[in-house]
């Protein structure tokens, strides 16, 4: 027993110190990197399409390096991307932030005297400009000039971007981001949690320090239980979605024996770990309010896409270092066609009230409604309970029984009320708690333990075919990202200016 807990103590703390990873010293063992260069740039071009919302917003080093191109070129094109910087603090500050903001919009960029003027608006825009002062600096009036703004730079300036050697340089780390996707490509860490198909272990990425959580799913096992379609299924969902409230996808690879998705690392915990296993059972109801906006959140951003999410309960719910939380397991996730769009009424009922209602019901009384804590009951009595003691549930959840979704956003509901959605949606409202950094939130890793081989099944063609579909690599956006926060990207970038051009080479 006490060389389990010794295992357990080490596999923590190599865990825990990896998370303190220093910096500097990742930074010398990269100092030979160097950016690919393209191969076959017209190609390369053609797959990257010519979409100015995935090329220059939605693509974090695809957005960076637009903007470097905007500061860079001229002054009405830095002008607006340094203006539409300004406008989006203003648009998420608070108070007197937001005053002196406003402010400093209305001098640098709103004046035609002043060195930053936005003289680039034409008609209705430029019509509001004209008449703007802090009596009328609303979110209406500043959305149109937003747009007018985004209009002017999809024109001639995004044009001129894709003939320079900034796009070229976005075509370089799309080189990069194609890489292949090994187990090399990490360092392995304590098992978190079991899902069905295998553990869920902390990963971290040799050359950026970053860390993961990686899912594995046992092949053979998913070929056993007809399994592999829903894996492919849950990899293609989670790879589209792109929010702070739902769990994101950053590579999907391959290596002999399982699929393995590399997700964000939320060590924060799972709710349900929450609720019954850290001393005094049940969430403070500030934390509840907190979650729950954040699930609304989330699950609004899904059914915005029109996907379904239908596996509702604490442990699903995980929390990240910062004590925000996201939905995981999108496995039973299903996408409908688009032709049967999510109408306000359709959302309605796939939110099912009585399952949110339900959740929150859990974590502040830590029980179920029908079924107590650590109870053994059969299915058959916790339905019948259900179905006829519901009044009981109803005395109980006085609080929450307010929570009538009829049609409307949910979240307008007075229970959200000391919440400000606007910065909730931006990932700007402080946590209520913060889980400590020298704490693991998980369970011992010998409860993990798995002995069992599916030794009888064999894999084919057919199946290889299958991981290989399933084994994309890089996903950009969460890629992106991770060059970014790392420091990669603009290291990389700087080699690149010391040592070879970077013309364009299709010319
Ligand atoms: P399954 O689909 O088989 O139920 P899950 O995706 O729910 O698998 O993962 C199983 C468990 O692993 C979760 O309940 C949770 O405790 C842990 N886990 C899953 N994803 C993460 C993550 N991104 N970070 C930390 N722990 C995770
Ligand atoms: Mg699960
Ligand atoms: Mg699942």
């Amino acid at each position: 027993d006490d060389l389990v807990g010794m295992d357990n103590l080490v596999a923590n703390t190599a865990y825990l110190r990896a998370q303190q990873i220093d910096r500097t010293e990742l930074r010398k063992q990269r100092l030979t990197m160097t950016l690919p260069k393209p191969r076959r740039c017209s190609a390369q071009q053609a797959a990257v399409g010519q979409k100015y919302e995935s090329l220059c917003e939605q693509q974090p080093i695809g957005k960076k390096l637009f903007q470097q191109f905007l500061l860079a070129s001229k002054p009405q094109y830095a002008a607006a991307t340094m203006f539409l910087e300004e406008l989006n603090k203003w648009s998420f500050a608070e108070d007197q932030t937001r005053e002196k903001l406003q402010q400093h919009i209305l001098t640098e960029f709103c004046q035609p005297a002043s060195k930053c003027f936005i003289s680039y608006l034409r008609g209705e825009a430029a019509e509001i400009l004209h008449h703007l002062s802090n009596k009328n600096f609303d979110e209406e009036q500043m959305d149109k000039i937003r747009e007018a703004t985004k209009d002017f730079l999809k024109g001639k300036p995004f044009l001129e971007y894709l003939q320079s050697s900034f796009f070229y340089r976005f075509l370089q780390w799309k080189e990069f981001e194609k890489q292949k996707i090994t187990d090399k490509y990490f360092y392995e860490f304590r098992t978190l949690g079991r899902g069905g198909f295998g553990e869920v272990c902390a990963v971290q990425v040799k050359h950026t320090g970053q860390m993961y959580a990686c899912k594995k799913l046992n092949k053979r096992r998913l070929k056993k239980k007809g399994g592999e379609r829903l894996a492919l299924l849950e990899k293609q969902i989670l790879e589209k979605i792109n929010s702070l409230f739902i769990i994101n996808l950053a590579y999907a690879y391959d290596n002999q024996t399982h699929l393995c998705l590399v997700m964000d690392l939320m060590n924060g915990g799972d709710l349900k770990f929450h609720i019954y296993n850290l001393g005094k059972r049940g969430i403070r109801m500030d934390r509840v309010i907190y979650y729950t906006a954040q699930i609304t959140t989330g699950i609004l951003h899904l059914h915005s896409m029109n996907i379904v999410y239908r596996d509702m309960k604490p442990e699903n719910v995980l929390l990240d270092g910062k004590g925000q939380c996201r939905l995981s397991d999108l496995g039973l996730a299903v996408e409908l066609p688009m032709d049967e769009k999510l109408t306000k009424a359709g959302t309605t009922g796939y939110m099912a009230p009585e399952i949110l209602r339900q959740d929150i019901y859990e974590m502040v009384a830590a029980r179920l409604p029908f079924k107590d804590f650590r109870e053994k009951v059969q299915n058959d009595e916790v339905t019948r309970r259900t179905l006829e003691d519901k009044s009981e549930y109803f005395k109980r959840t006085s609080i929450v029984c307010v929570f009538n979704i009829r049609g409307e956003d949910p979240r307008k509901q007075a229970f959200f009320q000391s919440i400000n959605l606007h910065r909730l949606e931006a990932g700007l409202v402080e946590p209520p708690w913060v889980p400590k950094s020298n704490v693991v939130y998980a369970k011992d890793t010998n409860e993990f333990k798995d002995v069992s081989e599916e030794v009888d099944i064999q894999l084919n063609h057919k199946d290889e075919n299958f991981f290989q579909e399933f084994s994309t690599g890089a996903v950009s956006i969460q890629w992106q990202k991770e060059m970014i926060e790392s420091g990669v990207f603009d290291e990389l970038n700087s080699h690149q200016m010391n040592g070879q051009s970077c013309e364009p080479r299709w010319k």
